[in-house]
């Protein structure tokens, strides 16, 4: 079936973003927006329109709300009119476990999701919670999903394999996926147009959550994340990788096993190690005005990634080019500079500071070893191509 009109969502724990393309008139979204801090009173929605830009405050108590909200105003604007106008709806997903690639939403993904909830917990309920509403109230409309793990299918089986039961594996599927899955296969795309010669490519996608991919003639075979993403660098609040023996005196000097774990996902990261903030820009102000703890956050985040580098170098048998992306990877000379001025092994050697040029680019001298790039990237346009082939492939 022919698919003209799709809505994409992007789901977070307290975040709502949309995207609406309407391909009869061509591949750039004709709405988008955003529900910023979805569960409290002091919401806030950002709302791209033809008629012009629509924003206010509101109070959406969950992702569903924040849905009826966006589709009501793009009902006003005429724009989408009803949602019966929709070819599909389509998710950037997360967790689903062994179900990977672009699939439609039924019950059966709905179960596999929702046994994947623990390993996801901030992402899976949120997006259950809107599919299951949308297919009770509008029964006819079509619902994707492109999990975050699909880009990583081609890593092969004993780098996704942890030192456990291999029973774990099998029955409850305990193994390393990957993540970020959209932004990376993004990434390697753009590299293959910008830089053609370019084979062993690392994606460095530094963000509110951060994860690293080595990328070989376009295919992943390395993810920094692992079973959850949760895991591997650490993240704005969250811990990354870390080691389960301290986990039963963790959870016993901090008052249970939950109390332990609700610390290691929301009040450590750059936040714990710093004790400034959960954001990059504030740690790394603090940092300048000559904060040690800051400067040691800072510095352990790059040498995380540093290591993930070699680490991935290796698996690629030698390195062509290296990829910022992520508000952080876009946004920060300093943490780009941290990290290649570590990087002597690849000969990288970056031009001069370019000032927070916009734009995607390249950063590294032309007598660089390995080259570097900053790239803007664009999760959605992943997401719509692949949703779009599945619905015309019905
Ligand atoms: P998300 O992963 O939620 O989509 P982004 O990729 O937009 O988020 O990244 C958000 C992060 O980018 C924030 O934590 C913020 O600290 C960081 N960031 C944005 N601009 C800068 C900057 N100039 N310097 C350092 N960090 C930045």
């Amino acid at each position: 079936m022919k698919c003209q009109r799709l809505l994409l969502l992007n789901l977070g724990t307290t975040s709502f973003k949309f995207q609406l393309f309407d391909f009869s008139r061509g591949e750039t979204p004709s709405a988008s927006g955003m529900v910023e801090r979805v569960g409290s009173d002091r919401g806030f929605y950002s709302l791209n329109l033809p008629s012009g830009k629509a924003e206010g405050a509101c109070s959406c108590r969950t992702c569903t709300e924040a849905f009826a909200l966006c589709v009501s105003r793009m009902g006003d604007d005429g724009v989408l009119p009803s949602l019966e106008d929709l070819d599909a709806v389509g998710f950037k997903a997360v967790h689903g476990g062994p179900l990977t690639g672009t699939r439609l939403v039924d019950e059966e993904l709905l179960d596999v999701m929702e046994q994947f909830s623990p390993l996801a917990p901030a992402h899976n309920p949120v997006y259950l919670d809107l599919m299951r509403a949308l297919r009770e109230r509008y029964p006819g409309l079509l619902q994707a999903v492109r999990f975050e793990t699909s880009f990583h299918g081609t890593i092969p089986d004993y780098r996704t394999a942890y030192g456990v039961p291999w029973e774990w594996r099998e029955k409850w599927g305990i193994r390393r996926y990957g993540f970020h899955g959209s932004s990376h296969e993004y990434i390697a795309g753009r590299m293959r147009q910008l830089a053609p010669s370019a084979r062993r490519v690392i994606s460095i996608h530094l963000g509110g959550s951060s994860s690293l991919c080595a990328i070989r003639d376009g295919q992943s075979i390395a993810s920094s994340m692992g079973a959850t993403p949760q895991s591997g660098l650490f993240q704005n609040n969250r811990v990354g990788d870390f080691d389960v023996c301290c986990l039963p005196e963790l959870a016993r000097r901090c008052g249970g096993f939950n109390q332990a774990m609700e610390i290691l996902c929301t009040r450590s990261g750059f936040l714990g190690l710093s004790g400034v903030s959960n954001d990059l820009r504030e740690v790394l102000a603090a940092r300048e005005a000559g904060d040690r703890r800051a400067d040691l956050a800072v510095r352990a985040f790059a040498d995380e990634i540093v290591g993930y580098t070699g680490m991935f170098a290796a698996y690629l048998g030698g390195l062509d080019a290296i990829a910022f992306t992520g508000g952080i990877g876009q946004n920060s000379g300093v943490l780009r500079e941290m990290v290649c001025a570590e990087l002597g092994l690849f000969s990288i050697r970056l031009l001069e500071d370019d000032g927070g040029a916009e734009g995607d680019r390249r950063i590294s001298a032309a007598d660089s070893g390995a080259s570097v790039w900053v790239i803007k990237t664009d999760e959605e346009q992943v997401l719509a191509r692949h949703t779009r082939a599945l619905v015309e492939s019905l």
